[in-house]
């Protein structure tokens, strides 16, 4: 989780990207490449997310590419007519150097993704960038329907924004959170993470939202498959939600049973502080990954 952050890696990655291509968890590096991946997964009967990977940076010039890109990325996903959202990371924006620059390139974002009829989810990052991301999305909420977010089972913080955030009616997806966070601010033990995170399930269908359940976790799948049959909610008001490249027969398996089911599909050169994050959650999971990137 330390090392996600470091640049001096991030920069080293960039330069192997290349040659990370091939990895079981990222698309390919521009989102040209991924189109195949993309169509196979829709006819599958999976639905997608793509997201140009990249975060906390740190120059104007860089984030106003990355918006262009973005905007390339929708513009593309309508073209090939792909069922597929985009998510999009506020760091990657220049969050961290002006907020007029994010809402611009955000702005330039959901003006296209409006007019293409593309839903756009701002991931929510790390707990100094939380309350600045649900300002911003509630802001571009006011002018847009098809803006989404994220929130966080681990922050104690959750419960709170969720109820602020349900007179948005947001297509909402709910998380366990992915960054290393201090106990003053998060749950450190899973337990008690995983039991926050049922409770906002519950608190997000009370809301009358649409919930999209983010998670590899068995436990909380099931859970959130007998509350919706007891709360009598319909399929079409939550879907399940997991990265691409894991529990691959799990994702078909619950398209099967009649669950919609979305793929997060991270694209781009960018991939260091992704693989580093995934890489600490279950580093099983993605050893052969790690093992072909230092072969190579
Ligand atoms: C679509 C999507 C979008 C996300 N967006 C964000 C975001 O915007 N912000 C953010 O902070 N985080 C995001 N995350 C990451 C998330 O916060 C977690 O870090 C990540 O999903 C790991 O938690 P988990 O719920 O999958 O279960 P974990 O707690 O990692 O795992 C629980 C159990 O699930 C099973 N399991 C997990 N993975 C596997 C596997 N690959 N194969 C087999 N069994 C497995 C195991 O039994 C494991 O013990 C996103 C995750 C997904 C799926």
């Amino acid at each position: 989780m330390f090392l996600s952050k470091s640049k001096f890696l991030n920069d080293f990655a960039k330069k192997r990207g290349g040659h990370f291509a091939a990895g079981k968890i990222i698309s390919g590096t521009d989102f040209e490449s991924s189109i195949p991946i993309l169509r196979e997964l829709n006819h599958q009967g999976l639905s997608t997310t793509v997201d140009y990977l990249g975060e906390f940076v740190d120059s104007k010039e860089v984030a106003n590419v990355r918006t262009d890109e973005c905007i390339k990325t929708i513009k593309m996903i309508h073209q090939e007519r792909l069922d597929s959202h985009m998510s999009v990371k506020m760091t990657s924006l220049g969050l961290d150097i002006d907020r007029q620059l994010v809402i611009d390139n955000m702005t330039r974002i959901l003006d296209t993704a409006e007019k293409y009829g593309i839903m756009v989810t701002i991931d929510m990052e790390d707990s100094p960038r939380c309350q600045a991301t649900i300002d911003l999305f509630k802001q571009f909420k006011e002018k847009y329907d098809c803006v989404s977010t994220v929130l966080q089972a681990y922050l104690y913080r959750t419960e709170q924004d969720l109820q602020a955030l349900s007179a948005y009616k947001p297509f909402l997806r709910l998380v366990k959170g992915a960054y290393k966070e201090p106990a003053e601010v998060a749950y450190p033990e899973k337990k008690d993470v995983d039991d926050h995170y049922k409770k906002l399930i519950e608190q997000s269908f009370h809301y009358g939202l649409y919930t999209a359940v983010a998670t590899h976790d068995d436990n909380i799948i099931e859970y959130t498959k007998e509350l919706a049959a007891t709360l009598n909610i319909p399929h079409d008001q939550f879907e399940f939600q997991m990265l691409y490249g894991m529990r691959s027969q799990t994702q078909l398996e619950l398209v099967e049973q009649g669950y919609k089911m979305r793929i997060y599909v991270p694209y781009g050169h960018d991939w260091y502080g992704y693989f580093m994050r995934r890489l600490a959650e279950r580093p099983a999971n993605i050893a052969f990954a790690f093992k072909g990137f230092i072969k190579k």
